[in-house]
C-alpha cells in the first residue's frame, strides 16, 4: 500500500499585517510559494486605522487597509497563497503541524507576525469612537490633533512618551493616571511631569468616551478614583496607553516568550528558540511598533527562513 503524503508547506505565514504581508511577498519571490494564514475573528492593527500619512510611498498618506489590500495583492502577483484559519497550536520539532480551525497545516518553516493588541479600557464608548477620535498610537494620529485638546491614559513609559509627543500638536494634553504616582521611568515621567503643555490629573478613571457621529469625540467623563466622584471635561481626542497584549499565547509553548508574553528573538535576527520558526513585528518589538518597523522585520524573517530552508538541503 501507498504511504499516504501529506503536503509540507516550506513556509506558513501566521499573520496578515504589514510584518507578516511583507515577509509573504519576500518568501513568495524567492519562490516558496507560502501560505497566509489569518484569522477572521481579529482585524490587524493596520485594518483598524483611517488614514496613514506615515507609511513611505504616499506622499498624501493611505487608508490603513488599503496598505493591507495593496500588500496582499502584491504577495499574491508572486504565488503567495491565503487561508482563513485560526491557529490555536504548534505540534512538532520541525517540521511542524499546525492545528487549526481548518484543519491541519505541515510546513517546514514558521513565520509568527500575529502582532500585538493596545489594551483597552473595555468601554462601549470607546469601542464606539476607535479610529474616530479614540486612538492608541498618537505617532499614527497625533498629526491629526493640532491646535486641540486631547486626553492621554495610563501611566507608563508609552503615556508619557505619547503625552510628550503629542504637546507637538495639541494645544493642552490631560494625561490621567488611575493612581497618584507614574510607573514609568523617572526620565520620561520628568519630562512629562516639566512640561507645561501637560496637565496630569491623578487617581483618575476614564469612565466614558462623549460624542457625535459628526465631530467624533467632543469629551470625556472621569472618575476620582478615590471619591468615586465624576466629571465631565471637553475633549478633542483620547489616546490610550495602557500597555500591549502580544498575541502569542497560541505558541507558548513552542518558543520562549518573556514575562509579558513578547516572543524572544536571538539577537540580530528573527530567529526565535525553536528551529526553523522565525518571528517578526509587535509580537516581540515593544519599542518602535509602526507598520514599516513590522515591514521590515516581515523581509528579514523571510530571508530568514528563506536561508534555514537552503540550509536544510
Ligand atoms: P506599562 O508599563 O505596562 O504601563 C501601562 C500603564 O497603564 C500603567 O501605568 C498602568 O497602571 C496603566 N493601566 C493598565 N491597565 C489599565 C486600566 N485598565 N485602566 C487604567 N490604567 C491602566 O505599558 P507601556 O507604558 O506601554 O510600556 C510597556 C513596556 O515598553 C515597558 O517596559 C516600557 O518601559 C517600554 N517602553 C519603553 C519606551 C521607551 O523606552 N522609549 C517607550 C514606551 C514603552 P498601573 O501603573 O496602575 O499599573
Amino acid at each position: 500500500m501507498e504511504p499516504r503524503r501529506f503536503r509540507v508547506q516550506n513556509v506558513t505565514i501566521i499573520g496578515h499585517g504589514p510584518a507578516g504581508l511583507t515577509a509573504a511577498i519576500y518568501a513568495a519571490r524567492a519562490g516558496l510559494a507560502p501560505l497566509v494564514l489569518s484569522s477572521s475573528a481579529e482585524l490587524g492593527q493596520l485594518d483598524q486605522t483611517t488614514d496613514v500619512e506615515n507609511f513611505p510611498g504616499f506622499p498624501v498618506g493611505i487608508m490603513g487597509p488599503e496598505i493591507i489590500v495593496n500588500m496582499h495583492k502584491q504577495a499574491e502577483r508572486f504565488g503567495a497563497e491565503f487561508k482563513t484559519a485560526h491557529v490555536s497550536a504548534v505540534e512538532g520539532d520541525g517540521p511542524y503541524t499546525l492545528k487549526t480551525d481548518d484543519g491541519d497545516i505541515n510546513t517546514k518553516t514558521i513565520i509568527i507576525a500575529t502582532g500585538a493588541k493596545p489594551r483597552r479600557l473595555g468601554l462601549e464608548s470607546e469601542a464606539l469612537y476607535w479610529g474616530h477620535g479614540v486612538s492608541a498610537c498618537a505617532v499614527c494620529d497625533g498629526f491629526f490633533y493640532r491646535g486641540r485638546e486631547v486626553l492621554v491614559v495610563g501611566g507608563g513609559d508609552s503615556a508619557c512618551e505619547e503625552a510628550t509627543f503629542l504637546t507637538k500638536f495639541a494645544s493642552k494634553v490631560t494625561l490621567i493616571h488611575r493612581r497618584d504616582s507614574l510607573r514609568a521611568s523617572k526620565v520620561m515621567a520628568d519630562r512629562a511631569i516639566a512640561n507645561e503643555k501637560i496637565d496630569i490629573q491623578w487617581n483618575s478613571v476614564l469612565k466614558e468616551v462623549i460624542g457625535n457621529k459628526d465631530d467624533g469625540v467632543t469629551g470625556v467623563v472621569l472618575e476620582d478614583s478615590n471619591t468615586g466622584e465624576t466629571r465631565e471635561l471637553p475633549m478633542d481626542g483620547v489616546f490610550l496607553a495602557i500597555g500591549h497584549i502580544p498575541n502569542t499565547s497560541p505558541f507558548k509553548d513552542l518558543i520562549d516568550l518573556d514575562e509579558e508574553g513578547y516572543v524572544i528573538l536571538e539577537e540580530g535576527s528573527t530567529k526565535t528558540s525553536a528551529k526553523g520558526v522565525f518571528a517578526a513585528g509587535d509580537l516581540h518589538d515593544k519599542v518602535y511598533r509602526q507598520a514599516i518597523t513590522a515591514a521590515g522585520f516581515g523581509c528579514m524573517s523571510a530571508l530568514d527562513a528563506e536561508k534555514y530552508i537552503e540550509g536544510q538541503h
